[in-house]
């Protein structure tokens, strides 16, 4: 069954006590008002253990924002996937477009850091999108495809089912334009569709397509009812608990 999921992407905000504070206050809310959505908080590295703490007798699950392509060794500053699913957490997202953009990752490097992540046994949010000139341009579903096939078509069927997608339009991450809930369900149609030719229908009907640029409350219920939509990864909202809390409601 296709499972509904809102992420909040925390990026790099909040110092130790300011994370702890707000984990606990959005733990606090979700368990007196239960959803039927996977709510999943992906934190800096630094909250992640403690954060499991708080969570672990409540409804939230947790992620991080990105893994070291390498399982362990000497590659100073790095975090290994190992590591994060040591804290508890069970996600982390891989290919956010920041991450593409200010430190090239490339699909070579994504695809290693997911196999990884998914033998080490969590669960992989794997991010794609094109940008501006691309979409103005008429290349997105090229540019999608691409970063699909490259990043993921290489895995097991079975590996395939620890992955959730999350379209994200690189135009409209942090800049307040968002998708049209048409534009939106186009894309994550395309995206279902090119699935189902690589791994058949039941894997594509089972894989949850997020959505993900300048989702807010005041547009989040009208994008998720589109019906490949199956939820919502979002950045500067999920840091204002009314604003997520509400977005989460809209699913
Ligand atoms: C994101 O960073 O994944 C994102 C969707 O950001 P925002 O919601 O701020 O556009």
């Amino acid at each position: 069954m296709r499972r509904k999921i809102v992420a909040g992407n925390w990026k790099m905000n909040m110092d130790l006590s300011e994370g702890l504070k707000f984990a606990e206050s959005l733990n606090a809310y979700f368990k007196s008002k239960p959803v039927k959505a996977g709510v999943i908080l992906c934190t800096p590295f630094i909250h992640l253990a403690a954060v499991s703490e708080i969570i672990k007798n409540g409804t939230l699950l947790l992620g991080a924002q990105n893994c070291s392509s390498e399982p362990s060794g000497a590659f100073t500053g790095e975090i290994s996937a190992q590591m994060i699913k040591s804290t508890g957490a069970g996600y982390v997202i891989i290919g956010h477009s920041e991450r593409r953009t200010y430190y090239h990752e490339d699909d070579a490097l994504l695809n290693k850091k997911t196999q990884l992540a998914i033998s080490s046994g969590l669960n992989v949010i794997f991010c794609c999108g094109e940008v501006l000139n691309e979409r103005e341009s008429g290349k997105h579903r090229e540019v999608v495809k691409k970063q699909l096939e490259d990043g993921l078509f290489t895995l097991s069927a079975e590996n395939f089912r620890k992955v959730v997608i999350a379209y994200e339009p690189v135009w409209a991450i942090g800049t307040g334009l968002t998708a049209t809930p048409e534009q939106a369900q186009e894309m994550h149609k395309y995206i279902r569709d090119l699935v189902k030719v690589k791994f058949g229908t039941v894997v594509a009907e089972d894989l949850t397509i997020l959505y993900g640029g300048s989702c807010k409350p005041s547009n989040a219920a009208e994008i998720f009812s589109k019906q490949d939509v199956d939820g919502g990864l979002i950045g500067g909202a999920s840091l204002k608990r009314e604003d997520f809390c509400a977005i989460v409601e809209a699913i």
